[in-house]
């Protein structure tokens, strides 16, 4: 054995063999219960953090020692388009070289990332084998594979035919200057100086910056234990405002800070983000006032017409007028979401698809529920549980369209003669154009109902009117459609027709991912969805017990009657050294790789292990990730020390198997007792995913018992052959014990021993 072990070059040839011998397919065997693991799915083009490094370490380790237990064990690899952040990075990308993502037609940008995600794709996947994850990687999966996009959308047709799926209102970010919605993290935020105004409203002042949004007030909201205002709550209200007299209830609710401006806010379910919240918790009605062009509409009377901008000085001008205005403070600082060119956003009430999970004749989320909560699915740690039946009682219908072009497409098609009054958003040339399809296929005199952004305002057609343009142009620029919540349509994977128009949103992330037991193992007909389903263990980060685990029990007690897991085991958040959450902008991100480099990979992987007792949160333990170096090394001296001693003594070393047991020492029958303890120990913990603890218990007897006690027995020994026979039995049932926690350096130690076999990692786990 070399002077001391060399993680750097170990890792990767012993890695390299495991692969190639085939240790990672699993070994059928029909009188055992298999035993699998699905990996949830690290984003494609991204890069190894520190909590994708504890997943791998916890389930490898899972998976390592049922392998070693003789169970048919699988542990599927894949990866996930992850929607929303690639098409973000990508479009990062894009700025850098001047473009826009909207110059291009839907399918050329789905294009452009696909190329984009398969340029960074390896580096995920290479790191996953760097880390020693033995997967059966001929069974990889990529959350966008056409296998993948099949199943999911021939579960959205079942659950149409169903009744499961409907079309509501959501609200979502709309920009009226580009005519189109963006999700959540596409907004920029920018702090902002405006006035803010204090209206008279019945009784009471309220302060608000949006004074245009009265007319689709439908409350008023006060704090709960704000003692001002208690008499009025319930109580309806007579406001007298710029159209006339009209009421509102009184509401008390948690989202009123009562120290912004009077403590009394107005209610707009239609045009503000907390307002729909709370309007959803008190059954308000949603009333839009702003149209898709960014102007009020009719319910705004005599401001019908007006840009937001245009209105918001009139009313403001007429409040003051009338005496309604009690003042304005022009110094408030506060947020606004801007869209990528700056614009405004406006928070909108628009159609969205939706899964009923608890409808009258089928309820998607009651299995789901009772399946935990009658202990069908057991979830680790149990305190935990509480976090998933709390969301499970309270969770509402599902929104599951989103407005990224890279996703799966919602396979839904309009027909347009039925539907003229859907608006598209399209390219054209250098144009964008927006507006309803049946107005935009005539020419027109009037062009001020289309929305057209470019570097001239009009497209004109031959008749000096507005251009009309054809579907064919429509579709061929194509990027977004907003149908209507009673749009017909049809679903199908292909178009019906010339004459239908694809929907444009993509299903939600959590939609095709919370398949993913399905589609990995190739439901409904595969012969690995027969044998491996339902699986055994869910292992991820607690943070997505609602996203992510909730939906892949909805789904799979949908679809196949059964829960996709026996256990659920939620590990707790890496935190920076620092105690706080890892951010960029603190500069204290570990990057995984570093450690590697330093320590090597059992080291680090042994650091996190011990790290996470109970699932809890914790801070990265660097001074655990060396003391796992040091003992590496310790056990690497060990074993150099043993063959050591086997050279040098005289009579030759029996195998421990043919050794008379009347030759043990009181010495032998000690460690040999503790041994078998350590075992059992061993096997209850991991039982229980109690791994720090196992791992803890394995540490200390390979120190303490063998290394500070035991050896400096043998050393004294007179019967040398028998005491190193046992030594070497004892030792290598311990790198055995230790090698679903330290796959590396336990086989490269392994491969150095005599008696050895092929490789440690198909030996059997010791037993008692
Ligand atoms: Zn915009």
């Amino acid at each position: 054995m070399d002077k001391a072990y060399n993680h750097k070059i170990e890792e990767k040839h012993l890695y390299a063999m495991w692969e190639k011998n085939g240790y990672f397919k699993p070994k059928k065997n029909p009188k055992k219960k298999p035993f699998t693991i699905l990996m949830p799915p690290p984003n494609a083009s991204g890069k190894m953090h520190t909590g994708n490094v504890l997943m791998i370490a916890i389930e490898d380790l899972l998976i390592r020692w049922h392998r070693m237990k003789g169970d048919p064990t699988l542990w599927i690899p894949g990866t996930d388009h992850a929607g929303t952040e690639t098409q973000i990075t990508f479009e990062k990308q894009l700025k850098k070289q001047g473009k826009s993502r909207f110059q291009y037609s839907r399918e050329d940008l789905y294009n452009e990332i696909w190329k984009f995600v398969q340029d960074n794709k390896g580096q995920i996947e290479g790191q996953m084998r760097e880390m020693g994850a033995s997967v059966d990687w001929s069974r990889y999966r990529f959350t966008l594979d056409d296998a993948v996009i099949k199943t999911v959308h021939t579960t959205f047709d079942k659950m149409v035919k169903d009744d499961l799926i409907y079309r509501g209102n959501y609200m979502v970010n709309y920009c009226p200057k580009c005519g189109t919605t963006y999700s959540d993290v596409e907004l920029k935020h920018e702090e902002r100086i405006d006035p803010l105004y204090y209206m008279k409203y019945g009784p009471f002042i309220l302060a608000t910056v949006r004074p245009e949004t009265k007319f689709g007030d439908t409350a008023i909201a006060v704090h709960p234990t704000d003692k001002r205002y208690k008499k009025y709550v319930g109580k309806d209200i007579e406001v007298e405002g710029l159209n006339g007299t009209f009421t509102l209830k009184v509401i008390a609710d948690d989202f009123v800070d009562p120290k912004f401006g009077t403590g009394v806010v107005k209610v707009t379910p239609a045009h503000d983000k907390n307002d729909y919240e709370a309007g959803l918790r008190h059954n308000l009605e949603v009333k839009p006032v702003i149209d898709l062009n960014g102007k009020l509409n009719e319910k705004a009377g005599k401001y019908a017409g007006l840009s937001v901008n245009d209105a918001r000085k009139k009313v403001v001008l007429d409040l003051e007028e009338k005496g309604l205005m009690e003042k304005i403070d022009l110094k408030y600082l506060h947020t606004v979401s801007l869209c990528k060119a700056g614009h405004a956003i406006e928070p909108m009430v628009l159609p969205n698809w939706f899964v009923k999970v608890d409808a009258p004749h089928k309820s998607f989320k009651k299995p789901a529920y009772e399946a935990v909560k009658k202990g069908k699915i057991k979830i680790f740690p149990k305190w935990r549980e509480i976090t998933y039946l709390r969301w499970m009682e309270e969770m509402r219908d599902w929104p599951i369209s989103r407005q990224n072009v890279w996703g799966i497409r919602i396979p839904v098609w309009y027909k347009v003669a039925d539907n003229l009054k859907v608006r598209v958003l399209f390219k054209y040339n250098e144009f964008n154009v927006a507006g309803e399809i049946g107005e935009l296929m005539q020419s027109s005199k009037d062009g001020a109902k289309r929305i057209i952004t470019g570097d001239q305002e009009k497209i004109a057609g031959s008749d000096g009117g507005t251009k009309a343009f054809t579907l064919a142009e429509i579709k061929q620029g194509l990027q977004r459609v907003f149908p209507l919540v009673d749009s017909s349509f049809v679903v199908a994977n292909d178009s019906p027709g010339d004459e239908f128009i694809p929907e444009t949103d993509t299903f939600d992330t959590w939609f095709s991912s919370g398949q993913w037991p399905l589609v990995t193992l190739g439901y409904p007909d595969a012969d690995d969805f027969k044998t491996y389903y339902p699986t055994s263990v869910m292992e991820t980060g607690w943070e997505i017990i609602r996203l992510w685990v909730s939906r892949m029990v909805m789904f799979g007690y949908y679809l196949t009657d059964k829960p996709p897991f026996e256990y659920v085991y939620l590990h707790g958040m890496v935190r920076a050294i620092d105690g706080r959450k890892m951010s960029k902008s603190l500069g204290n991100v570990v990057n995984p790789e570093d450690y590697v480099e330093q320590y090597g990979v059992d080291a680090l992987r042994m650091g996190l292990i011990a790290g996470t007792a109970n699932g809890k949160d914790f801070n990265f333990p660097k001074d655990r990730v060396i003391a796992y170096k040091h003992f590496g090394n310790k056990i690497w001296n060990m074993g150099r020390f043993i063959l050591m001693m086997r050279e040098q003594s005289e009579k030759e070393v029996p195998s421990f198997a043919t050794v008379d047991q009347k030759k043990f020492t009181k010495e032998d029958k000690a460690v040999l007792k503790e041994l078998d303890a350590l075992i059992k120990k061993v096997d209850t913990e991991l039982e229980k995913f109690r791994f720090a603890d196992a791992a803890e218990a394995i540490y200390q007897f390979m120190w303490h018992t063998i290394a500070d006690k035991y050896i400096e027995q043998v050393k004294e020994r007179e019967d040398k052959d028998i005491a190193l026979a046992v030594l070497l039995h004892v030792y290598m049932t311990n790198l055995k014990l230790l090698h679903p926690f330290m796959p590396f350096i336990t086989e490269a130690i392994y491969q150095q021993m005599p008696e050895h076999g092929e490789s440690i990692m198909i030996e059997p786990y010791p037993t008692a």
